[in-house]
């Protein structure tokens, strides 16, 4: 049997290996970029995060966030370290459950898969964009700007529209839409979000620990807790992917409220502030040593304190005013990043339309998809590599015919 693969992603190279398994199936995976695996020697900041020992207690969104759970439990978490040791890779697991390449190198993950793709019954073909495909008779027609693949089953893992510089695109979409599929309203998702708030930039490049909380219209959407960073234009890092999923959409008002000491009560911070009284310091240094410098300094100024005052000065209500600002500090936001700055797109193929044990089409037979591309994303930390993995092997082992 011969297997087509659109797209050597991480879905498509773990598609490609399990439908490989069987000797006598002939695997032909269709790549348009120049090599595989683009965007995953980009993933976890050049780290790759590819998985997360707590994804299998799910972690999921979409409009059937249920359907991933078939595929999850018949290639979990363990199996899938096993299966990359396996392939000659190392994987630790660090804070929040996310597990790594042991070498820290993104590059490993892609190259180990690369190795394993160099198979008799494997042929890769890179730089082949697909067109268009077709039902025949016997299959499907698969059409590049150049040439034409004939092949029995067909896997789409062409990935969604994030990043989109490494290769996201609505390539995957168009073509599982021109067999009669839908698709729901793409978004960016774990991406970063934008402020108008004049000192974002000032703060360009701190990081801190803290609680992040976004509110519309003053009711509580999303929220975490982790590493902030500021940029230019906003907000990022990973606690504020982990609460970017539809932030700023359909109107209202949107604020991020943050607490920079969430494991302290504001008690605490009081008591250490009013025995910096006794100091020579400068109120601009009320808060140094417990925040970043720079953070510790606009907090100061954001309730209308000079810098320059002695901090013997400072009233009990401007202490208090501190502590309460950095308790529970407000940012406004006005819209998220767009999908070329995003970790993932929520949103895609409607996976009602496919069994979630096998990922066939219910509407073509023979015709799978995998990955990113249909309605289905995952939190911050390893879980959208994990659905990519599982996904990808279950349409493989069953276009292949193993299952
Ligand atoms: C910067 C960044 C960092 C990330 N970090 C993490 C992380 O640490 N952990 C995590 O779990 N997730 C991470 N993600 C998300 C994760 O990378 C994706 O969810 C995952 O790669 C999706 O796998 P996929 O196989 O569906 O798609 P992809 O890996 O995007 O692969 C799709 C492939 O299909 C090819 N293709 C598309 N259209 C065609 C066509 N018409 N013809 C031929 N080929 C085509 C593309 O070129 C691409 O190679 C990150 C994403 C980004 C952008």
């Amino acid at each position: 049997m011969v297997i087509g693969i659109i797209g050597a992603g991480a879905s498509g190279m773990a598609a490609a290996l399990a439908a490989a398994e069987e000797p006598a199936n002939r695997v032909i995976i269709m790549e348009r970029q120049a090599r595989v695996g683009k965007k995953l020697s980009a993933t976890g900041n050049g780290r790759c995060n590819l998985t997360n020992i707590h994804s299998d207690k799910m972690g999921y969104h979409g409009q059937d966030p249920e359907f991933v759970r078939p595929a999850m439990k018949a290639f979990d978490v363990q199996a899938t370290m096993d299966w990359f040791l396996s392939l000659g890779l190392y994987t630790v697991v660090e804070d929040w459950g996310r597990v790594y390449p042991y070498s820290d190198q993104a590059n490993s993950v892609v190259d180990v898969l690369r190795y394993a793709l160099e198979k008799p019954n494997i042929q890769l073909l890179t730089g082949f964009e697909v067109q268009k495909v077709k039902k025949t008779e016997q299959g499907f027609r698969v059409e590049g700007m150049e040439d034409t693949v004939f092949c029995d089953k067909l896997i789409v893992a062409c990935g969604g529209l994030a990043g989109t510089k490494l290769g996201g695109s609505m390539s995957g979409y168009k073509l599982l839409r021109s067999f009669g599929h839908k698709c729901t309203k793409l978004r960016p998702s774990l991406v970063q979000l934008k402020s108008s708030w004049p000192l974002c930039a000032s703060l360009k490049g701190v990081r801190a620990q803290c609680k992040a909380e976004i509110f519309r219209d003053g009711v509580l959407h999303s929220w975490s807790d982790g590493e902030l960073q500021f940029t230019e234009y906003g907000l990022s890092g990973p606690v504020i992917f982990e609460v970017s999923r539809d932030a700023c959409q359909g109107g209202g008002d949107w604020v991020c409220r943050l607490d920079f000491l969430p494991g302290k009560e504001e008690s605490w911070l009081r008591a250490q502030l009013l025995r910096r009284r006794e100091t020579h310091w400068k109120a601009e240094d009320l808060l140094t040593g417990i925040l970043h410098n720079r953070l510790g300094r606009v907090i100061v100024q954001s309730v209308g304190i000079s810098g320059y005052v002695p901090i013997a000065q400072l009233e009990d209500e401007e202490i208090a005013a501190v502590c309460a600002a950095v308790k529970g500090f407000e940012v406004n936001l006005t819209e998220p990043m767009g999908m070329d700055s995003a970790q993932v797109t929520a949103g895609g193929i409607v996976t009602e339309e496919f069994d979630p044990a096998t990922m066939e089409s219910r509407i073509v037979p023979g015709l799978y998809a995998c990955g990113e591309v249909l309605d289905i994303d995952g939190d911050c930390g390893g879980y959208n590599l994990q659905w990519a993995w599982s996904s990808g092997r279950a349409a493989g082992l069953h276009a292949g015919g193993k299952l």
